[in-house]
């Protein structure tokens, strides 16, 4: 048979592998595995969302004209400024269909955020992937001194996921002051508003004095909505143009924009919850610290563990324990631990220090 053959980059990209299903004769794990929230959502979001969920008969407003202003509106941007995503990862592959295609690179820093290969490889561009420095920050030095002529994205992470430091200002700004003009920068800040360093740069604040930026930011993460996917990019108007004609139309969801939009309305509230998950994070990297670990500078809802060669055997032991304790492994890297409730961050610390003292 000769069936149709998909694109080479496309063919190259890991099959999906389903992660463990909890069995019926075990506990619900604790799952710190996708720096989800620990909360549920607020009374008034979920009332937003059973709300829209009696018109789900209906389209959702195709151009989210109300979750666009709302944004633009709390970032101080015209409406225009905001490209909205089934979550921000969605957004970020239509930056990269909208500016990118075979030939051009899109570089990003390594380890980093694993959906940006993926959404490279579908728009046909070449990675090049720039390893981070010792101390598992971008290494913006050798960034720099990687753009070609054909580079033409460069994506940031700040907060990195999975390793923690967010970019400083100052090395940002030398950064850019490097990037040619015609070069798109996108600061994926998913998990800005964890960060507490004042040093870590502001991408809202980059966006004035930058015309070539655009940032990434999501409701997934600090606002709690995960699972509804909305997410969005916002930079210049001319920049996000080309963006919004690469959006699958009616991507987000009614819900997802209603419980956006109630999210904000309650933003004091959920960033009440972030300083928690803050403190809480504190209490994370002390606990681990103890146990001998080095923790990087842990900025996110997350910490890293570099475990090395013995990242693979941590992971499985802690998810034999009952109640499994799910954590992301990276083979021979290290694990990414998601900040949970302080029980679940206690258990955590215990878990890891047994799993440690029977390897
Ligand atoms: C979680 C995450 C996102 C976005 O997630 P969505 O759920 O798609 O909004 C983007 N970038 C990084 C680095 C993330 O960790």
């Amino acid at each position: 048979m000769n069936l149709p053959s998909p694109r080479p980059q496309i063919a190259a990209i890991p099959a999906y592998v389903p992660g463990a299903r909890g069995t019926a004769d075990r506990q619900p794990p604790i799952k710190l595995s996708s720096n989800e929230s620990p909360y549920p959502p607020l009374p008034s979001v979920s009332e937003a969302i059973a709300q829209a969920g009696h018109a789900a008969h209906r389209y959702p407003d195709m151009f989210a004209v109300e979750l666009h202003e709302r944004i633009g509106e709390g970032l101080g941007l015209a409406p225009g400024s905001v490209a909205v995503g089934g979550g921000s990862v969605a957004a970020l592959q239509h930056v990269l269909q909208a500016y990118t295609g075979p030939g051009d690179e899109v570089m990003y820093a390594w380890r980093s955020f694993e959906a940006y290969p993926i959404i490279t490889a579908v728009t046909g561009a070449t990675p090049v992937a720039v390893p981070l420095t010792a101390d598992a920050r971008h290494d913006l030095a050798a960034m720099a001194a990687a753009i070609t002529s054909v580079t033409k994205v460069i994506l940031l992470c700040s907060p990195n996921n999975p390793t923690g430091p967010g970019i400083l200002v100052d090395e940002f700004e030398a950064f850019m002051a490097e990037v040619p003009e015609h070069v798109l920068v996108v600061l994926d800040e998913a998990y800005i508003e964890f960060a507490t360093d004042p040093a870590v740069v502001d991408g809202r604040q980059a966006l004035d004095t930058h015309p070539n930026l655009l940032i990434a930011r999501t409701f997934s993460k600090a606002y709690g909505l995960a699972g509804l996917r909305v997410g969005y990019v916002a930079g210049a108007p001319e920049l996000i143009a080309p963006v919004r004609a690469c959006v699958t139309p009616f991507s987000v969801s009614a819900p997802a924009q209603a419980a956006a939009i109630a999210s904000l309305d309650a933003r004091d509230e959920l960033l009440e919850r972030v300083a928690e998950v803050v403190a809480e994070r504190a209490n994370l990297v002390a606990g681990l610290e103890e146990l001998g670990w080095h923790v990087p500078d842990a900025q996110g809802n997350f910490v890293w563990l570099a475990a090395g060669e013995a990242t693979d055997e941590l992971v499985r032991a802690l998810g034999e324990l009952e109640p499994a304790v799910l954590v992301r492994g990276f083979s021979g890297e290290g694990m990414r631990i998601t900040v949970g409730s302080r029980a679940e961050n206690e258990a955590l610390v215990r878990a890891v220090n047994e799993a440690t003292s029977r390897a």
